[in-house]
């Protein structure tokens, strides 16, 4: 089972991504988590990403494809993944796409967590972190409107879109996600 969750920051990706997985037995992938944990190591690919992500833009296409690639070929994606943050550009999802034909496989489903505009920003003051400025969420919110909301388009001509309500209960959002790819 190889699948994207797609979603606004502060759809609840994060924590859906991980239910979902364990429900799968698959492991669940986070590109922010990734580079968090870089950069809270100290390792030279945190240096590289540290300011970037600390001004709410996106890390470059061709060392997010490094990361992801790297950790796609580890053994426990054997049985496929939930990639959570990943993809987030039309340059990404070409690069995913290489990959999985590299390991002869392909998507199984990108479920898009939707939720509206306004929960979206009351979500985001809510969980914000002591580093995040209101400048820096509302940068998080245009870049995800310029460059990884044209994405929805593109994987529903794929076939592949499955949309689900976020906008409800925890356990209501991981019971309509579980449904959608049945
Ligand atoms: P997230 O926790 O998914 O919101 O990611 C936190 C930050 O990490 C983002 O704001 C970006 O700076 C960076 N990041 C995570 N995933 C990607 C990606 N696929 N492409 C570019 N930057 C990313």
């Amino acid at each position: 089972m190889h699948v994207v969750l797609l979603g606004p920051p502060g759809s609840g990706k994060g924590t859906q991504a991980e239910r979902l997985a364990a429900k799968l037995s698959v492991p669940a992938i986070s590109t922010g988590e990734m580079l968090r944990a870089a950069v809270a190591q100290g390792s030279a690919l945190g240096a590289r990403v540290e300011g970037v992500m600390a001004s709410g833009q996106l890390v470059s296409d061709e060392l997010m494809a490094e990361v992801v690639q790297d950790r796609l070929a580890k053994d426990d994606c054997k049985g496929g993944f939930l990639l959570d943050g990943y993809p987030r550009t039309a340059a990404q999802t070409q690069t995913l796409d290489d990959i999985l034909d590299d390991l002869g496989e392909r998507l199984d489903h990108v479920i898009y967590l939707s939720v509206p505009e306004e929960e979206l920003v009351r979500r985001a003051l809510l969980r914000q972190r002591d580093d995040d400025t209101e400048e820096v969420i509302q940068e998080r919110l245009r870049v995800y409107r310029n460059e990884t909301e044209p994405l929805v388009a593109h994987y529903e001509q794929a076939g592949l879109l499955r949309r689900v309500d976020g906008d409800r209960s925890m356990d209501e959002v991981t019971a309509a996600m579980l449904e959608a790819i049945r």
